[in-house]
């Protein structure tokens, strides 16, 4: 095991690997942006497993607000999956740049004392925008580090590394999409490669 980056912003745009089409509600595509987005908050890069709340505290996120394209609201190309903070600032505000299209890596660094730095322009816009460099989120994000430091350093120790891999794994409740009926699904190879499948073929790191 080596040790991995708690909060990296990636180095290049996600590219998607589910499509499914069809629910007649946005909620209804929570599981599949759960798994596309690796159980984690696409703008501040929280993790389920961070939260006490897990999934409930994470929502369906319109990239596009409703307000301004409502023939976007149950495009999947246009959902995200944030937390309910970063939510909460969200709200209908736009543009907001696409990790779909655009790296937030070459826009955003998060430090290793938890705060945050922005490496453009626009990367100092999506901080201001959805408050990004709170002081409680930089102290939350500088304990975690410091937490999960601590426990890689002391991995000898088997209690230490059990909850290494508690907090850096992924959740318990991973979601069974082949068994989810969209209208449509227009990535089925996706599935494959949904976290329980390859949970199922032994292939799911222990950490990420
Ligand atoms: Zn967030």
């Amino acid at each position: 095991m080596i040790p991995i980056e708690p909060l990296p912003y990636p180095d290049r745009p996600h590219p998607r690997k589910h499509g499914p089409v069809g629910y007649s509600d946005a909620g209804s595509f929570k599981p599949w942006l759960r798994d596309e987005f690796e159980f984690r908050c696409v703008f501040c890069r929280l993790r389920e497993t961070w939260s006490p709340h897990g999934s409930d505290s994470f929502s369906v996120e319109h990239l596009h607000p409703r307000v301004r394209a409502p023939e976007r609201e149950l495009d999947y190309e246009n959902l995200l999956y944030a937390c309910l903070r970063c939510k909460s600032h969200k709200l209908d505000q736009w543009p907001v740049m696409d990790p779909c299209r655009i790296a937030y890596g070459k826009h955003l660094r998060i430090r290793d004392d938890g705060t945050i730095e922005a490496l453009t322009v626009s990367g100092r816009r999506m901080i201001r925008l959805l408050h990004l460099d709170d002081p409680e989120m930089n102290r939350f994000r500088g304990r975690l580090f410091r937490l999960i430091h601590h426990l890689w350093n002391d991995r000898e120790n088997e209690a230490a590394i059990a909850l290494y891999r508690e907090l850096m794994g992924y959740p318990t409740n991973l979601p069974d999409l082949s068994a989810l009926r969209p209208r449509e699904n227009t990535r089925p190879e996706g599935l494959r490669q949904s976290h329980r499948a390859r949970m199922a073929r032994g292939e799911l790191p222990d950490v990420y």
